[in-house]
């Protein structure tokens, strides 16, 4: 399956490129949309997959945003370091660093050793299980030089 692709930013309505390395083994995930960013504004926006258009040779310059990838997520207790009490699949083209932050989950632990044993509590992404993230950016819109060329 193809899986660069041309989308236009809903910010600046330029045209880019888009890489989608999304895990076809695992579809259990049924969502479509991710936000993705921008290579050329660096804004963000709502990328539904079934609005993309499968490239042709003719559009061989264009500037490529940042592989958009499949990975699970697990969420460990911050209580009692239960491990995976919550598991998460995504689509995502952060990294892990910017995952961190957004990817706040809610969920209730049921370890029965556990002081918050049931009740409701904020998680933050401990690991990342199956696929991988897109590396940090050292400085702000570096990877469009670096993800010219990819793959
Ligand atoms: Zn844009
Ligand atoms: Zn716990």
């Amino acid at each position: 399956m193809a899986y660069r692709f041309v989308t236009a930013c809903a910010n600046c309505a330029k045209q880019f490129g888009d890489l989608w390395v999304m895990d076809s083994t695992r579809r259990a995930c049924p969502k479509t949309i991710v936000k993705i960013t921008c290579p050329l504004c660096g804004k963000r926006f709502d990328q539904d997959a079934k609005d993309l258009l499968q490239i042709g040779s003719q559009l061989q310059n264009l500037v490529f945003g940042r592989p958009v990838r499949s990975v699970q997520v697990d969420y460990d207790c911050p209580y009692c370091s239960d491990r995976g009490i919550l598991v998460s699949l995504l689509h995502t083209d952060l990294s892990w660093d910017e995952l961190s932050k957004e990817h706040v989950q809610t969920a209730v632990c049921d370890n029965g050793f556990c002081s918050q044993r049931g009740v409701f509590q904020e998680l933050k992404p401990s690991r990342v299980v199956l696929g991988s993230l897109n590396p940090v950016e050292l400085r702000t819109g570096n990877y469009v030089r670096n993800y010219r060329a990819f793959p």
